[in-house]
């Protein structure tokens, strides 16, 4: 087993040097692929950083160009890299994308994320390999290999949706980001993270459902121990359009000036969505206690619910009660 782990490392890797070969020197990848990475602002360093690659509009053009090289069908279907059809026909699962490669810790590929180009409207805009022997997409972050220094020197990691939110934020200087490709983030993940630092940034996306749907995640993160912010960006805009918008300085300016105690985030999210309805309202404040339940630490605790009580307007006794009956319920 362990042999056959590593001809499947071996394998990524051969495919990643392919889809980057494709971009760089071919006719189609570079007038496709390259000019695309580029006329969406990435420089020629981020793209050789991040390994991307492009795929060619073929069927079978990567499992020609492994076979002749001695891999083997099976490895190469069990590696993600190939689809075998009813009827035995195998073809290549990514053809005419970008390709961005996803690195376990130590930087080795595991997987790709592969993004379409133009509009085909039936096609999914990201394909991601599947699941294999060498990647459990819950125990993966994209983009951590690349940031892991950086997110130890910095003692803070922030978290984007995207890859190319993550590359793009690389490109403008800030280097301790990763993302969980659009997906909530796991256990595995938070414990992932906390082995470099205690502290996260999230970074949500401008769309006011976006935002609402990821917020629950963030309990997640709290229950992990960790130290969150949170900011959100204006409507619109997700991480990579907005520093391409605004230039390095203003961007990172921006996220510092604007992030703010996840806490405090949610608790003025909410007090904006808050009608009068009492009976709403009611939910709203017992929603936000909740989240602050899943911190363990007791003192932390009390200070939240004394800012909540001043942002809400309502005892602290009142917060504190709701507090101690969830406590007793998880206990
Ligand atoms: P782009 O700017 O190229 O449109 P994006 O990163 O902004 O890309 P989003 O639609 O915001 O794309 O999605 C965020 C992330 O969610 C993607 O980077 C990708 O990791 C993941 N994702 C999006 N769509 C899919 C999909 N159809 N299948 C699997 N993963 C997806
Ligand atoms: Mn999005
Ligand atoms: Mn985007
Ligand atoms: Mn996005």
């Amino acid at each position: 087993a362990q042999n056959r782990k590593e001809s499947l490392f071996i394998l990524m890797n051969f495919a990643k040097d392919h889809f980057q070969h494709l971009l760089w020197e071919e006719e189609e990848g570079k007038s496709i692929g390259l000019t695309y990475f580029r006329e969406r602002g990435f420089t020629d360093e981020s793209i050789k950083d991040f390994e991307l690659g492009y795929s060619v509009e073929a069927w079978d053009h990567l499992l020609k160009t492994a076979e002749a090289k001695g891999y083997k069908r099976d490895l190469l279907e069990e590696a993600g890299l190939v689809v075998t059809k009813e009827g035995g026909k195998v073809y290549d699962r990514f053809r005419a994308r970008v390709m961005f490669p996803i690195h376990n810790i130590s930087g080795k590929v595991v997987a790709f994320g592969a993004r379409m180009l133009g509009k085909d409207k039936k096609q999914p805009k990201y394909l991601n390999s599947p699941e294999t022997e060498l990647y459990n997409k819950s125990r993966v972050l994209y983009g951590l290999f690349q940031a892991k220094q950086e997110i130890r020197k910095e003692d803070r990691v922030y978290l984007v949706e995207g890859y190319t939110d993550v590359i793009s934020m690389h490109q403008t200087g800030i280097k301790n980001v990763v993302s969980s490709s659009g997906t909530a983030l796991t256990a595995d993940q938070i414990k992932l993270i906390k082995r470099y630092t205690d502290n996260v940034t999230v970074i949500f996306d401008g769309d006011a459902a976006g935002i609402r749907a990821s917020i629950r995640g963030i309990d997640m993160l709290l229950e992990g121990g960790l130290n969150v912010r949170a900011v959100a960006l204006p409507d619109g805009e997700d991480p990579d359009s907005y520093a391409r918008s605004l230039g390095a300085t203003a961007f990172s300016h921006y996220i510092d000036e604007e992030s703010q105690d996840i806490i405090r985030f949610k608790t003025k999210l909410f007090l904006k969505e808050a009608s009068d309805d009492p009976v709403k309202r009611a939910a709203l404040i017992k929603d936000i206690v909740r989240t602050i339940t899943k911190i363990d630490d007791p003192v932390k605790r009390t200070v939240y619910l004394k800012e909540c009580s001043d942002l809400l307007g309502i005892s602290e006794q009142a917060l504190v009660a709701e507090q101690n009956k969830l406590l007793i319920q998880k206990s």
